[in-house]
């Protein structure tokens, strides 16, 4: 056997004890050490933010003797590190709830303010469902393939009043669709479920997005004042690639960050993440990321454009920094996955444990340039020889 069979074969052993769910990669590369991983394709986040961040981290903290200090005390309150935020989303500090990573928001808002009946179209960010009060009743709205995975804001409206629903969950862009929904329909469907208790928009990669060539940052904050039950969510993870910061945060009714607070949070941020807001608060680092966004975006457009150029896949639309392949019906996404990783080196999403997702799907970020040449060419490798 080859080196590239015989980790395949742990792999297929490890699957089979892993039920329906696929193993982890950090399970993956524990056990099987001989696997070598060159380009996190499965990561959703801008390479080159990560490095902006951890320049500045380099100049203003570590090279200034400021670390010991980060450590040793206690960061600011929530409603301090809101103070940043207000900054730069122009959203006052009493609308705004500072969350350790979006997933901590996530559950927060939904045993709150959720009443009892929640639609979430899917597939979805699987915390939506997951992190439901048991008194909950999940209301899943399936989107169709026909429809290229499309979420019909129509539709969803009349099956939100069928189902009585009082909590409704849009991620726009979508993960793990990847499909932007234009400002102008979020609107629309606001307008239509004003009698909502709550609308969750999760706009966690909305700086990947744009509805101009000039790639325009897409501003939904301010609309949390013209619609009450509008609850935004935002993670840094992605947009900013410093997802072991555990940086997020929520803009809603001053009144329900209230409750989230009377009920905990104060110091649920870590003096790294206070740091990191207190810088995206900073003229100076916002310029300098506004232009590695924007040439994040090109770049990923790009990479879009060629993964398209393959004939033997199904790309799925993206405006986002990712895209969702569907592999022909003879190519198992999870052989494809091994592939790419034991052969190429390239870690990528197997899509088959999705709820909501059925087919041979796998998701696809962007990374580099160089390195979204290697995935695209691995692609058309594997698609070409199986
Ligand atoms: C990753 C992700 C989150 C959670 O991110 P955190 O790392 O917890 O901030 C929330 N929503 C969506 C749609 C995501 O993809």
């Amino acid at each position: 056997m080859t080196k590239e069979e015989i980790i395949a074969a742990k792999i297929r052993e490890l699957k089979s004890f892993s039920g329906s769910h696929s193993p982890s990669i950090e399970t993956v590369l524990q056990l099987i050490p001989e696997i070598e991983m060159k380009i996190d394709a499965c990561f959703l986040s801008n390479p080159y933010a990560t490095e902006l961040f951890l320049n500045n981290l380099q100049e203003q903290i570590i090279s200034k003797g400021h670390l010991r200090k980060m450590l040793e005390y206690y960061p600011p309150q929530n409603r301090d590190i809101g103070k940043f935020i207000q900054t730069f989303t122009n959203i006052s500090a009493e609308n705004i709830f500072v969350g350790n990573g979006a997933i901590e928001i996530i559950q927060a808002i939904l045993h709150q303010f959720a009443e009892r009946n929640v639609a979430v179209p899917i597939p979805t960010f699987s915390s939506y469902y997951e992190f439901l009060r048991q008194d909950c009743v999940l209301h899943t709205y399936l989107l169709s393939k026909d429809n290229d995975m499309a979420l019909d804001l129509y539709k969803y409206t009349q099956f939100i009043s069928d189902r009585k629903v009082d909590t409704a969950i849009i991620i726009n862009p979508s993960n793990p669709t990847a499909e932007y929904i234009t400002q102008q329909n979020i609107i629309d469907f606001l307008d239509n479920n004003k009698h909502l208790k709550n609308i969750i928009l999760d706009i966690s990669f909305v700086h990947f997005a744009y509805e101009n060539e000039q790639y325009d940052y897409i501003n939904y904050e301010q609309l949390i004042y013209q619609y009450p039950n509008l609850i935004l969510v935002k993670s840094m993870s992605k947009d900013f690639g410093i997802a072991g910061v555990r940086a997020g945060y929520a803009i809603m009714s001053a009144d329900r960050v209230t409750t989230l607070l009377d009920n905990g949070y104060l110091w649920n941020s870590s003096g790294m993440a206070a740091y990191f807001f207190k810088l995206l608060s900073q003229k100076s680092f916002q310029v300098d990321y506004e232009v590695i966004r924007k040439k994040y975006i090109a770049e990923a457009r790009m990479f879009y454009e060629s993964l398209k150029a393959n004939k033997s896949v199904q790309v799925l639309p993206s405006k986002s920094n990712f895209a969702l392949v569907e592999l022909p019906s003879h190519i198992n996404s999870f052989d494809f996955t091994i592939e790419m990783l034991t052969k190429y080196h390239i870690y990528v999403r197997d899509c088959s444990d999705k709820i909501g997702l059925k087919g041979n799907y796998v998701r696809i970020a962007s990374r580099s340039e160089a390195e979204n040449e290697k995935i695209v060419s691995a692609l058309s490798l594997i698609t070409n020889s199986f």
